[in-house]
Order: C-alpha cells, then structure tokens, then sequence
C-alpha cells in the first residue's frame, strides 16, 4: 500500500520547469567538443532545448521531447540515445503563458517586442514558437576533428540556409546578462521546419503569425564532464564575451 500511495504522489504532482545545462557557452567556446552527456540523459531532463553535438557536429534542437541534429549540409537526423552532447541547455518546458503574435519583421524587433509579455526578466526565460515565417535565416557548424580549435576558429566555415516562407517551431532561452560565460546572454534561438527536414541556429528571421508560449524558469543547474582533463586544462578565466559575439552571428 505504501508503495501505491508514493506512486499516487509521484504522478500528481507537476514538477516545476528546471533548466539543465550540459557544461558551460565558455566551455564550447573554448574548443571543448567531446560529448559528455548523452542524448538520453538530456531527454531525462527536458523537453525542449538547444544546443551541439559531438565534434561540434550541427545544430541540436529538442522540441516535444525529441532531439534533433541540423547537419553541417542542411540535412536533419534524430540522433539516438547513446550519442553523447558538448554543450546544451534543455528545460521541462511547462509554459506559463501564451500570446498571439503576427507580422514580426525581424529578430531585432523580436528582442524589443518580446519582454514586455514576460514578468519576471531576471530570470532565464524559455520560449517555443509555432507558425509561420516569411523569412528564416540559419546556419550550421562543421564537424571538429581534435586537435580542436576555439569556437571563433572553427565556426568560419559555418554553413548558411535561408528559406522563405516556411513553417514550423522556432524553440530557445532569453537569459539575463548575468549568465556571461555560462550561457548566452540575451535570446538563443534555433528552428526547425514542420516536416522536421531543416532547421539551424537562428540568425534572423521574419515572423507571419503564429502563437508564443512562454516558460519562467526559478531553477537552474549545470551538469560538468567529471573526470575530464581537458576541462582540467582549459582556460577559462578568460573574457570571451567578444568571441560569442562573432561566433553568434553571420558571416556573410
Ligand atoms: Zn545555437
């Protein structure tokens, strides 16, 4: 009887949405590739997410509880349980509020329109998106071989996609700048079509209409390769906010 009551319990209860996060954006930057955590642990800890993959193979999405790897030639694949992530950022996506959005022209007029639905800007903020675009602007990184070289090097040759009128769901964080150095400050955002066949880490796009659904986070954890002699030998006492900044953008 005891054990039917705890499990009555367990099911009841709603867990409170938890950011987990696979090392750290300095970590990455750093040229550290080598997966540490699985595919399968991270769908353990969230529902939604971004991030990379082993060698810096792609782009990684989560939406709805399945991860997704947008390749260096544009290709999407499901990556299985086993494959092992560098660096992400996932979260038990439960949103606490949902707005109508239409006619967004550009990701900077979704940074200034976006805050003022969100109550708390002090704490990380995830986002999904589903709808339309009439513009979406990508890219994809190239798989690493070691020895690997820091983020700024190995992202020169990022691939770049645009697509124009697409649809499907555009997922990601807004954290607040004192995250520096653990994740990106401001809005990271990647996307992947409805037919789940392309998708990247967004660099701009242009929004028809669509819904919002936004998720307040108070609960935030990050997860280190234990035992890892590179990240015993990285630098990371180094300011690189100015790498991220070129890393995150285009280089058209
Ligand atoms: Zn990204």
């Amino acid at each position: 009887m005891i054990c039917c009551a705890a499990l009555f319990c367990g099911c009841a209860a709603t867990a409170q949405p938890r950011i987990t996060q696979v090392a750290i954006i300095d970590t990455l930057l750093g040229g550290m590739y080598d997966g540490s955590a699985t595919v399968g642990q991270l769908k353990s800890w969230g529902t939604l997410g971004i991030g990379t993959m082993h060698q810096l193979d792609g782009e990684m999405l989560v939406v709805d509880g399945v991860v997704y790897q947008v390749k260096y030639d544009g290709s999407v694949i499901r990556p299985g349980d086993s494959e092992t992530i560098p660096f992400a950022t996932v979260v038990n996506f439960v949103p606490s509020k949902r707005i109508r959005l239409g006619n967004i022209k550009s990701f900077k007029e979704f940074e200034k329109q976006i805050p003022r639905y969100i109550a708390n800007r002090n704490v990380p903020v995830a986002v999904r998106f589903t709808g339309k675009f009439s513009f979406m602007h990508t890219r994809s990184v190239e798989r690493q071989e070691k020895p690997y070289r820091p983020l700024i090097e190995a992202s020169k040759n990022q691939a770049e996609f645009k697509f124009k009128n697409i649809s499907g769901n555009m997922v990601g964080f807004l954290f607040p700048k004192y995250v520096k150095g653990m994740n990106v400050p401001g809005w990271h955002l990647h996307f992947i079509d409805k037919d789940r066949r392309c998708g990247g880490h967004i660099l701009d796009f242009s929004m028809l209409n669509g819904e919002l659904e936004i998720c307040e986070i108070y609960d935030f954890r990050a997860v280190f390769p234990a035992g890892s002699t590179h990240l015993a030998q990285l630098d990371l006492n180094k300011d690189r906010g100015q790498e991220l900044k070129k890393v995150e953008s285009s280089r058209e």
